[in-house]
């Protein structure tokens, strides 16, 4: 009898790659890269510098600790750096935290619309991915409540969530902990907390220091426009550190990311100057998008989520052909189970502008 091959553990072939957005267009134009929620301000000057610096001493092993960006962070945030671990990219906390709490019989939860890189995480460690059904495009705490069972480790909330850009206000928050057993990690994903402008909106910190059981995940990724270098952080529970810590690589920042990262942190008038950009063109792209007739879902971040109508031959598969003919690209969405919207990035005003013309033309029949 033949000896079969090597075969991953169970779960890994259940596992859709995630599929990043595009970035090319034909013809070689320069794009509008609107896929992928990257600020159109770029990183701080301060930040560039640092990595330059960096490289000079690219012999070195990087601080195992990430000292400089930990203490940056916690120094903005008025937070404990020795609950701060770091991480390459908050994907790559989001799947450390997975493998600390998560194992075959236990059961990951989180919401229908939710970001699609939870679903890797929960499957690669062999546990069971459970989802909750959302409300108005909105996470719905009775409905995660009522999903989880006593196997569920870990439930996932991305807020504001990618990529319907919907939020959940701090008291809901507060509800869905309160309402789930202690043993399980509520995890906090406010990739775009920096974006959001709403009095009820809290990102994690407090529950973070009022709650063992509680994790917020950052990233440099979005508004500090480093996407590139791969920094992420987390605030976690002391004792959640402590197991993150036993598992991450022991270098898992490289020293060009964290000198970056912590002058990106320090550089507070950049952050708010993307942050401005973004308050002024997100309600224009809005309000323009909805003039041409198109649905288009309230968002806090630096992106929106665009419907085509039901049963209309204008398709969002349509209106992509046709946008990337323009050069503009944005994101298909139907992994996130919306075949017929797409999602777009606040970007330039150029780019912003290209991208509402590019509509405009589809909309008109010009595609
Ligand atoms: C972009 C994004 C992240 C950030 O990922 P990085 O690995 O830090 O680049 C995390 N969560 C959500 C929901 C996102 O959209």
């Amino acid at each position: 009898m033949a000896i079969a091959g090597p075969r991953p553990r169970p779960g890994i072939e259940q596992i859709e790659a995630y599929v990043p957005g595009e970035s090319k267009v034909p013809g070689g134009m320069k794009p509008a890269k609107l896929s992928s929620n990257e600020t159109p301000l770029g990183p701080s000057p301060k930040a560039i510098a640092a990595f330059t610096a960096a490289a000079g001493e690219l012999e070195r092993y990087p601080d195992g600790q990430a000292t400089a960006l930990r203490t940056a962070i916690a120094r903005r945030y008025g937070l404990d750096a020795a609950r701060i671990v770091c991480g390459s990219g908050s994907d790559e906390l989001l799947g450390l935290i997975a493998r600390a709490y998560l194992g075959p019989g236990d059961e990951g939860l989180y919401t229908e619309h939710g970001f699609l890189v939870y679903r890797i995480a929960i499957l690669t460690n062999g546990a069971t991915p459970v989802i909750a059904p959302e409300k108005n495009l909105t996470a719905d705490v009775d409905a995660i409540l009522a999903r989880v069972s006593e196997r569920t480790r870990v439930v996932f909330l991305a807020n504001p969530n990618n990529p319907t850009g919907t939020y959940l206000p701090v008291a809901e928050v507060r509800r869905l902990r309160a309402g789930l057993a202690p043993n399980v990690v509520l995890v906090l994903d406010a990739a775009y907390a920096e974006y959001v402008d709403r009095n009820d909106y809290e990102a994690g910190i407090e529950l973070v220091a009022t709650t063992p059981n509680t994790v917020m995940t950052r990233t440099f990724s979005k508004i500090h426009g480093l996407a590139a270098l791969r920094i992420g952080w987390a605030y976690c529970p002391a004792a959640i550190a402590d197991a993150l810590n036993r598992i991450r690589g022991p270098f898992n920042l490289s020293a060009p990311a964290i000198a970056a990262g912590a002058a990106a942190m320090e550089d507070v008038t950049h952050a708010d100057a993307a942050k401005a950009h973004n308050d002024t063109w997100l309600a224009w792209v809005t309000k323009e998008v909805r003039t041409l007739g198109l649905d288009v879902t309230p968002s806090v971040a630096n992106f929106l989520l665009i419907h085509f109508p039901q049963g209309s031959a204008k398709t969002a598969a349509g209106a992509d052909e046709y946008l990337k003919s323009q050069g503009v690209i944005v994101r298909k969405v139907g992994a996130y189970g919306f075949p017929n919207a797409l999602r777009m990035t606040i970007g330039s005003q150029d780019d912003n502008e290209r991208a509402v013309a590019a509509l405009a033309g589809y909309m008109d029949g010009r595609a």
